[in-house]
Order: structure tokens, then sequence, then C-alpha cells
């Protein structure tokens, strides 16, 4: 997909998004692919949950969040891949920037595909995965661990695939909400509860 619909979204003096590196300054991970999810609350409150493949983050949109309960079958809307700095990527998107709104790590780690393979074998198999629209994977995140899948729905809009959590020893049974393994005081969570007050402030003057 490359980052030319990445590019093309931003402005780059406006938002303190990374930037595309230029060709041969592209960086990557040294040994071991990463991941990371980004909670990210713009119009909406969604989770962006992003593989590195060859340079790039594969990107998807999961409005509910990721789960850990086999059982959920979390939507995730793929969106443009996004460049590999991104992973570091936490702050505020200002008003009239494309995902204007506030961005924090909610988690991050290695991945790989399901045999552990070297970095070049890994990535050859997931990105052979995610063409064929069935994507087998492992997270060693802090919140999330252990084999995943991301299942392309057939018969949809071409973007829509399922986040489903495989069972094995880090599945969880019971009811599991992201927004619970969210800390109270995260950085969006402030900044809600600073704009809510804000606003409160507003109408009393008024
Ligand atoms: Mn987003």
């Amino acid at each position: 997909m490359g980052l030319q619909l990445y590019n093309k979204k931003r402005n780059f003096v406006a938002t303190p998004e990374p930037k595309d590196r230029p060709k041969g300054k592209v960086k990557a991970s040294a040994s071991q692919l990463s991941f990371v999810v980004q909670r990210h609350k713009a119009s909406r409150l969604h989770y962006d949950f992003r593989l590195e493949m060859e340079g790039v983050l594969k990107s998807w949109a999961v409005p509910k969040g990721p789960s850990l309960n086999p059982k959920d079958k979390r939507l995730a809307m793929m969106v443009e891949d996004h460049p590999y700095d991104y992973k570091d990527f936490k702050g505020i998107i200002p008003e009239g920037n494309y995902g204007a709104g506030i961005v924090e790590i909610w988690d991050h780690g290695m991945y790989s595909d399901l045999a552990n393979s070297q970095k070049r074998k890994a990535e050859k198999l997931l990105l052979a995965g995610l063409e064929s629209g069935n994507l087998k994977f492992r997270l060693f995140g802090t919140k999330l661990k252990g084999e995943f899948a991301l299942v392309k729905l057939k018969n949809n809009e071409d973007n829509s695939w399922l986040l489903i959590k495989h069972n094995d020893g880090y599945a969880v049974h019971d009811e599991y909400n992201s927004e619970d393994d969210t800390p109270q005081n995260s950085p969006i969570n402030k900044w809600l509860m600073a704009n809510a007050k804000n606003k409160t402030v507003k109408k009393k003057k008024s």
C-alpha cells in the first residue's frame, strides 16, 4: 500500500504526527517485529491496532478495542499504512487535522508469526497471511499476549476484518473490556475530564 495515502491525509506543518522518511532512511525493528495499539479519542473513541511489516505499520481501527476473550470477534477496519515511527506517537492532533483529538499508547511490544520465525521469514509468512485475508500472529505485549488472528470478512466492504484471540494460556473467559484495562488517569482520560470541567465552567458563566 505504501505511505502515499498517509501523507495525503495529513499536513505535517499542522500535525505533530511522524512524517514519512525519505527512501533509504526508512527505519524498521532490528531483529523482531513491533506492534502497537493506540487508544485514540477522535470524533469517537477507538483503538488503532498496528503491525510492523516491511518498514510500515499495517493498521486497523478497532471501534470496541481488542479482546482477550476468544468468543469476541472485534470488528477491525483496515486503514492506510502508517510509518514505522508512528509506533511511538502519542499526543494531541490539533483541531482541523485528520483524526483530530488525542492519542495514547495502550499496549506495545514485539510480535511474530506463530512459529516465532526469524524476522525475515516471519515477515514473509505474515505478508502471505495478510494477502490471503487470514493473518495469524503472536503478540508479546504488556496487555495483549499469545495468539491472535485477523480474518478478512468476505462479501463485505473491502476493508472489514475481525480481530480474534485464539484460545491459549493467555485467553480470558470472563467478559473483557479494553476500557477496564485502561488506567483511570491515562492521558486521554485526564484530557476528557479536563474538557468536561471546562464545558461545565463555560456553561455556568453563560
Ligand atoms: Mn485512529
